[in-house]
């Protein structure tokens, strides 16, 4: 036979209680025991109202009442009209009842634990009694079993210890003599004296397992509302999967640091008897679900699961009265088994200089009292401190057998948390080598799960999650590229990427999810928040999600000015934008320091040439020992295509306004003529050359001439640039003579950088430039006979946005587990 168990997520509605009988109904023939606890939701209510009784607030009657009506509709909603009667009455009586405890409760303000489990109670032993005539009115033969007259507890009301050997004598003698299918309360007990006791929150699985145990079951199943025991907490890790088949022992372990799915105790029953426990979906009954057992096929996973606790305070002594003084620990922990104060976790220096020790946060000034006090000698004597106290922590832990056999399992969990950004407080390894446990802030435990469930389960797999800022031409571009590519992406290099936060200057939007590439703008558009620069940077640093990256498609300067809090918080950057990189030499320095400190990225390779590969190139030969002698550069699309269509006969000013009717110049023409974007890039090629070098020592030759500069419309600027057109055409008659073109060249020669309009002859590589491209030539220590020639289209959106998008892949191929 086996042991069956519903949790109350399985039996919250009605509709769920009628499918949960579907499930039974084939394991009839084999007499099975069901074990099921209150209706979802219900404990958690008569705590809240016993609370409300006690604080002497009369709203308690009105959720009395509900609850009342809850079981009541249950009732009418299941059982026949005829049959409907004598349950009704007695779901009534038992509510009335609970109202004298609760009317006692609100008259003496008192509610003891013992008066508290008898509340609790209510709920398994109204639930399993409705189950049990639902099952009578579908003519299957069930009885009502109150666990209170066969489970034996001590008096130690809320997590009572059972005395097993009694309570196996009282399961079987009643076994023995009652044939029909038990249905029995979860969680409820009595101690000898018959008072009603609980086993503690969600202990339910436990009174199975103790059912199970005494009935030498073939197997305990648990019934909840997911697929087995998952490699983590679905609610909390979106990518988590079942896992198959686990030991008992790492059922337990992950069941202690929080995986709720199982109460930790529930192996132990079943564990001696070597009962198998099946973890089963009530709302996928044909899904096989986790096999617990003794043994375990692993399928090559070095752990089982990561599971996580919240709350969690962190105490340590430390002192010198600690060193080599036997008993410390033995007072230490004696101390707090006397208050009742159980510890989670553990970790001891080696120098016995400190002990440090987690604990649930509530208990933490009662702690804290108890040990200043036992210690107090010590302290007084300042061979001691008093007791050090961090609170607003977590614990996240793995769990796995296999580990022992894994040597560099504790590195990769560290270094996987370290790259995140994560802090840890402490760390304790169970000497069973099956856990290794991490203390972090509460605040980073999401992005810790999602960042050990990334290296350890899906170490193929990484999820890159951008913040897009700027959705202009080339933010526009790079969703279309992500929306195109992300199938293959995903196939091919098991990379996902997910758009989480996206704004432009006027409205931001979030999405921890992820928006839908197609969309994204749209919802942008639609969206009521007012962008924000400083709220977009808290929210995204507050998101704490692995792998951030931070897409910068805006050519602000303020938006840069965020930039080092923003690799400070473990946040990549990629930018097309160059005000950051061709700002002071110190900001520029800062951002690299920032990015090598934290282990993120600072891409840019966009800043010069779009997505033609300059910086990159440059960093591989810097990297692989090469030295730059020398750059010859045509950085400027827009200058290049004036000066290539520039030909005998046009007016030079012609020239320049076709290009602006083209879409090819900045609005005013004259931020192209100016030189400045050529020197920005220049600059920053020579930067990233090794130079120290700022904007100003750029010697920019200003193609405007003097007059057309200062405040002036762009018409009446063309309109004076005509005066000058002569002495463009001489520029180019002269070069015309000599067979040679016009060029507007950036060069960086013996540690000076120029930038001037000069000619080249038929012989430069130069020569043959044609429309918008940009051409680079490295001159360096191994390409020292000819140059490096890097050419190609060298503006546009649509380069650009590659360029990001392949620096944002870069990115995902660093970040390696
Ligand atoms: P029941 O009402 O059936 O007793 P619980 O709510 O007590 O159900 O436990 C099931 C829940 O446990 C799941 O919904 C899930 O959110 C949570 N959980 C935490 N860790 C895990 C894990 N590793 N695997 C599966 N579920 C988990
Ligand atoms: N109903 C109890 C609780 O909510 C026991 C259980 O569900 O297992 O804690
Ligand atoms: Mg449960």
């Amino acid at each position: 036979m086996n042991v069956l168990k519903f949790g109350g997520s399985s039996v919250s509605t009605p509709a769920r209680i009628k499918s949960v009988i579907e499930i039974i109904k084939p394991y009839l023939t084999d007499k099975p025991a069901v074990v099921f606890s209150a209706f979802g939701g219900v404990t958690d209510n008569l705590i809240t109202l016993s609370s409300l009784a006690l604080q002497g607030q009369v709203e308690y009657r009105d959720l009395l009442q509900s609850l009342e009506t809850r079981h009541l509709d249950a009732v009418r909603e299941l059982i026949s009209i005829q049959k409907q009667s004598s349950v009704i009455a007695h779901v009534k009586f038992t509510f009335n009842e609970l109202e004298d405890v609760l009317h006692g409760v609100f008259l003496v303000k008192e509610r003891t634990p013992r008066t508290l489990d008898y509340i609790m109670s209510f709920g398994e032993r109204l639930s399993a009694y409705i189950i049990t005539e639902v099952m009578k009115d579908q003519q299957i033969a069930a009885e009502f079993l109150d666990a209170r007259t066969v489970i034996r507890t001590d008096s130690n009301f809320g997590y009572a210890k059972i005395y097993f050997e009694t309570t196996n004598t009282l399961i079987q003698n009643h076994f023995d003599a009652h044939h029909n299918l038990q249905v029995i309360t979860g969680f409820i007990g009595s101690s000898a004296s018959g008072e009603t006791t609980t086993i503690g929150r969600s202990g339910s699985d436990y009174t199975a397992s103790i059912f199970a145990a005494a009935l030498k079951a073939s197997a305990l199943e648990i019934w909840t509302d997911v697929d087995g025991m998952m490699t983590a907490d679905p609610r909390k890790v979106k990518k988590s999967f079942t896992v198959s088949e686990m030991t008992y022992n790492e059922a337990m372990e992950l069941s202690h640091f929080g995986a709720k799915v199982i109460f930790p105790a529930t192996m132990q029953p079943v564990m001696i008897n070597q009962i198998p426990i099946w973890i089963k979906n009530t709302f996928n009954p044909t899904f096989p679900g986790t096999l617990i057992s003794n043994k375990s096929n692993g399928k090559g996973l070095i752990i089982k699961g990561i599971s996580s606790m919240d709350k969690i305070s962190l105490l340590s002594l430390q002192g010198s009265g600690l060193v080599g003084v036997v008993g410390v620990s033995m007072r230490l922990f004696g101390t707090l088994a006397k208050e009742s104060i159980s510890v989670i976790l553990i970790s001891q220096a080696s120098s016995e200089h400190s002990i440090c020790f987690a604990i649930e946060s509530s208990k933490t000034k009662q702690a804290k009292r108890a040990i200043d006090k036992e210690f107090q000698y010590e302290i007084r004597g300042n061979e001691m401190d008093e007791v050090k106290v961090e609170e607003e922590l977590a614990i996240v832990a793995i769990v796995g057998e296999n580990m022992k056999h894994n040597p560099g399992t504790s590195g990769r969990m560290f270094s996987a948390l370290g790259r995140s950004g994560i802090n840890i407080n402490a760390i304790a390894q169970g000497s069973s080598e099956l856990n290794i446990s991490a203390v972090i802030h509460q605040q980073d435990i999401s992005k810790a799960l999602n960042t050990l469930h990334e290296a350890f389960f899906l170490s193929d797999r990484k999820v890159l999650n951008l913040f897009l800022v700027g959705t202009g031409l080339i933010g526009k571009s790079l969703l279309n590229m992500m929306e195109k590519q992300h199938h293959q992406l995903a196939k091919q290099n098991q990379l996902e990427i997910h758009v989480v936060g996206i704004a432009n200057s006027r409205k931001m939007l979030f999405n921890e999810d992820g928006f839908k590439f197609t969309e994204a703008v749209n919802e942008l558009l639609a969206s009521s928040e007012e962008m924000n620069l400083n709220a977009f940077m808290g929210t995204m640093i507050a998101m704490n999600l692995s792998n951030s990256i931070f897409v910068d498609c805006t050519s602000s300067e303020e938006v840069t000015g965020f930039y080092e809090s923003i690799l400070s918080s473990n946040i990549s950057i990629v930018t097309p934008n160059k005000k950051a990189n061709s700002g002071s030499y110190q900001k520029y320095q800062l951002l690299r320091a920032a990015a090598k400190k934290r282990g993120v990225k600072f891409l840019f390779e966009t800043n010069v040439g779009a997505g033609l590969p300059v910086i990159n190139t440059l960093n591989d030969l810097l990297i692989s020992g090469d030295k730059v002698l020398g750059i010859e550069a045509v950085l400027s699309g827009t200058l290049n295509y004036i000066f290539s269509t520039y030909k005998k006969g046009d007016r030079f000013s012609d020239v320049v306004k076709q290009a602006k009717e083209k879409g090819y110049t900045e609005p005013d023409p004259r931020d192209d003529l100016n030189g400045m974007d050529v020197a920005r890039k220049i600059l920053i090629l020579s930067r990233e050359s090794g130079l120290e070098m700022e904007l100003d020592d750029v010697i920019v030759e200003n193609l405007v001439p003097e007059d057309c500069r200062g405040e002036m419309s762009v018409d009446a600027f063309f309109q004076k640039l005509e005066t000058h057109n002569g002495s463009f055409e001489k520029l180019l008659a002269e070069a015309d003579a000599k067979n040679e073109k016009l060029r507007y060249m950036a060069v960086l020669e013996n540690g000076t950088t120029r930038i001037r309009l000069g000619s080249v002859d038929n012989q430069h590589p130069f020569y043959s430039l044609s429309g918008s491209d940009n051409i680079i030539l490295l001159t360096t220590e191994r390409y020292h006979e000819r140059p490096m020639v890097i050419r190609g289209p060298g503006a546009g959106a649509e380069v650009t946005a590659a360029g990001v998008f392949a620096d944002v892949i870069r990115i995902g191929n660093y970040v390696n587990v």
